[in-house]
C-alpha cells in the first residue's frame, strides 16, 4: 500500500475574449463598462458582471431609460447579486477541478450533486489496481495499534489483487480485452472504499458555493471537509468579491448569503 493525501487541482477557468466583448459592448453602447475594467481582475468575476448587466442593460446610466444611477465597484455589484439572490447569473463561470488521491468514499458523496455539476471519474473496470493507494487522518496516524491492523488488512487485499492478476493471466500476451475488462471489474470488489482514485469535477460558481457550504458543514466527512476547504481556498483566489462573505469558523464554510 501507498499512504497518499489528497490534493486538488484546479485546471480551469473561463476566458474571456476582450476582443469580442468590446464589440459587442461597442454595440449597445457598453464601453463606459469595459472601460472601468479592472485588467487584473479574474475573469469569471467580469463574466458574472457582464452576465448580470446584461439583464438590465447597465452598463451606464440611461442606456436603459429606467436606470439612472449604476454600480461602478465591481464587489459591491457582484455583493448585491448575492445578497438580492440573483445567482442564475453565476452559472455562466464554470471551473475545473482535479481531485487527485480522494477515496472512493468521497467521490461517492460528490456525484450526489447534480446542479451546475459534471464529473468524470476514474473507471476502476478499466484501471487495474496493482497497489492501494491510501489516506490516513493524522489522528489515525497516532494510533499505533490501529496503523497496524490497518496496514496488514491492506496489504493482504493488495497482495491479493496482484495474485488475482496472476491468476487471471491478464498480463499474458493475447489476452483480450473484454476479458481483462470483466476480471478488472470483478478485481475492484476486494479493494476497499478508501482506496484512493481521481475525479474530474467541474462546478459553476452557484454550485461551488453550495457544495462548499454543504462539504465542509461540521456533520460532512473529514476527507471530504479537508478537499472542499482547498476548493473553497482556490475560489477565494479565482473569485474573492464572490466567495468572501463565507466565515471559515472551525474549518466550516459559513456564508452570509445561503442558497444564492
Ligand atoms: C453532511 C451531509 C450528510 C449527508 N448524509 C446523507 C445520507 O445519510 N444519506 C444520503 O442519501 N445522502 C446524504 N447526503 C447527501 C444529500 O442528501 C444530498 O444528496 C447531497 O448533499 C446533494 O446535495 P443537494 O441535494 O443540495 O443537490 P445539488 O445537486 O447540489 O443541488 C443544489 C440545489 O439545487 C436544488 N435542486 C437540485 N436538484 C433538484 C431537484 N431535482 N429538484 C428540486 N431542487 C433541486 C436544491 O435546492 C439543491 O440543494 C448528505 C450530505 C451532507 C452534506
Amino acid at each position: 500500500m501507498k499512504h497518499v493525501t489528497p490534493e486538488v487541482f484546479l485546471i480551469s477557468a473561463p476566458k474571456i475574449d476582450y476582443e469580442a466583448l468590446s464589440a459587442y459592448l461597442a454595440e449597445v453602447g457598453g464601453e463606459p463598462w469595459a472601460k472601468r475594467l479592472d485588467p487584473d481582475a479574474a475573469d469569471g468575476q467580469n463574466l458574472v458582471e457582464f452576465a448580470g448587466r446584461t439583464c438590465y442593460r447597465s452598463w451606464a446610466p440611461g442606456l436603459n431609460p429606467n436606470v439612472s444611477r449604476v454600480r461602478t465597484d465591481q464587489t459591491q455589484y457582484l455583493q448585491n447579486i448575492l445578497s438580492s439572490a440573483h445567482g442564475s447569473v453565476l452559472e455562466h463561470a464554470n471551473f475545473t477541478f482535479v481531485l487527485h488521491n480522494v477515496s472512493r468514499v468521497l467521490t461517492h458523496e460528490l456525484v450526489r450533486h447534480r446542479a451546475g455539476v459534471a464529473v468524470s471519474q476514474e473507471s476502476l473496470r478499466f484501471v487495474r489496481l496493482d497497489e492501494l493507494p491510501f489516506w490516513f487522518p493524522s489522528w489515525a496516524l497516532q494510533d499505533e495499534e490501529l496503523m497496524s491492523r490497518a496496514i496488514n488488512i491492506l496489504t493482504i487485499l493488495e497482495e491479493f489483487q496482484e495474485w488475482m492478476g496472476e491468476h487471471f493471466g491478464l498480463d499474458v500476451e493475447g489476452t483480450k480485452f473484454h476479458e481483462k475488462k470483466e476480471k478488472t471489474s470483478f478485481m475492484r470488489r476486494f479493494a476497499p472504499e478508501g482506496v484512493a482514485t481521481g475525479i474530474v469535477m467541474t462546478g459553476n460558481i452557484r454550485a461551488l458555493r453550495h457544495v462548499i457550504e454543504a462539504r465542509t458543514a461540521p456533520g460532512a466527512e473529514e476527507e471530504i471537509r479537508l478537499v472542499f476547504d482547498k476548493v473553497g481556498q482556490l475560489m477565494l483566489q479565482e473569485a474573492p468579491a464572490l466567495f468572501s462573505d463565507y466565515e471559515v469558523i472551525e474549518g466550516a464554510w459559513v456564508p452570509k448569503w445561503r442558497k444564492v
